[in-house]
């Protein structure tokens, strides 16, 4: 079994599915309302323990209903969270908006996450257990730098999803070994809209890059190779809050099973295809056996 530490965000989502996602000063009447655990790290944790790996999480939750919530459900899925702390006021929360076309949009409020601004000594050495470490920017920016830096000291694979979208610091790109954005994301960092172009930028700074690309799949760029674009599974699309994070989980559990980065991507990308066909982020996420009978 490969092993995966995450550090990264638990929020609770507060899900409205709408006709149509309102323009700002607009009120729509929503059809209906969920709230469902999420947060890109929790979300990455239980993709990557649905699919086959052993999981532990870095982060933290607050001393409201919603934190309580947060860490049952990370536990219900096996995910290890004796090094989640718990801190006084509300936990984060994400506030979805998902429109008849699954399309969405999100305001984060980080709470509990905003906390967590360095690794204790527990953290690192649970860090140094693991094959890979997962990041993404939901949690203080000085916190992901530490974790990728001390992953790389430690000889642990890193792997980052930039999301929210910012100016990356040299001394993070310098730790990440495989860059995961979106191709918004890609294009935020670089300046570039075309993803083979924005791979190309990339690669100057981190020796790896996979582009997640929706409907039409996915560009895997190595330094020094041709780019492979995989193109994803044909489905339904009814929710794809949460694809990304399906994506990269899976990702992690087969780069960290040893399969090659084609296959790896596809099969990730089957775990993906089958969680949009589903409402919601965690709820939706496959499991190995769902993904293995899938991607024969
Ligand atoms: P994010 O959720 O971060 O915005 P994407 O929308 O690029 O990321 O989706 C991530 C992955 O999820 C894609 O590479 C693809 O494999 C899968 N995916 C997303 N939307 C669909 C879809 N409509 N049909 C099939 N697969 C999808």
């Amino acid at each position: 079994m490969t092993s995966i530490v995450v550090l990264g965000s638990t929020n609770m989502d507060l899900v409205a599915y709408v006709p149509r996602a309102p323009a700002l000063g607009e009120t729509v009447t929503g059809r209906s309302f969920r709230t469902i655990p999420g947060g890109k790290g929790a979300n990455q944790a239980v993709a990557a323990a649905r699919a086959g790996a052993e999981v532990a999480m870095i982060g933290a939750i607050g001393t409201d209903g919603f934190g309580a919530q947060l860490r049952a459900t990370l536990e219900h899925c096996a995910v290890d969270t004796d090094l989640l702390r718990t801190v006084e006021g509300p936990s984060g929360t994400a506030h979805i908006v998902v429109d008849d076309e699954g399309g969405n949009a999100i305001v984060v409020v980080p709470g509990a996450n905003g906390t967590v601004t360095s690794l204790t000594h527990g953290d690192e050495a649970l860090i140094g257990t693991a094959d890979t470490l997962l990041l993404q920017l939901e949690l203080p920016l000085p916190v992901v730098v530490e974790g990728a830096a001390t992953a790389r000291r430690l000889g642990v694979r890193t792997v980052l999803t930039p999301s929210p979208a910012q100016p990356l610091p040299p001394e993070l790109l310098a730790a990440t070994d495989l860059l995961v954005p979106n191709e918004h994301e890609a294009a935020a960092l670089t300046g570039l809209a075309d993803p083979r172009a924005a791979a190309e930028a990339l690669l100057r700074d981190v020796p790896e890059v996979v582009i997640t690309l929706g409907a039409a799949g996915s560009l895997y760029a190595a330094r020094g190779a041709e780019p492979v674009a995989v193109p994803a599974p044909r489905v339904r699309a009814v929710d794809t809050t949460g694809a990304g994070d399906t994506f990269v989980g899976a990702l992690a559990v087969a780069l960290g099973e040893g399969r090659p980065a084609p296959e790896a991507l596809a099969w990730a990308q089957t775990a993906a295809a089958l969680s949009v066909r589903r409402e919601g982020a965690s709820t939706s996420m496959p499991y190995r056996v769902d993904i293995e009978a899938a991607f024969r």
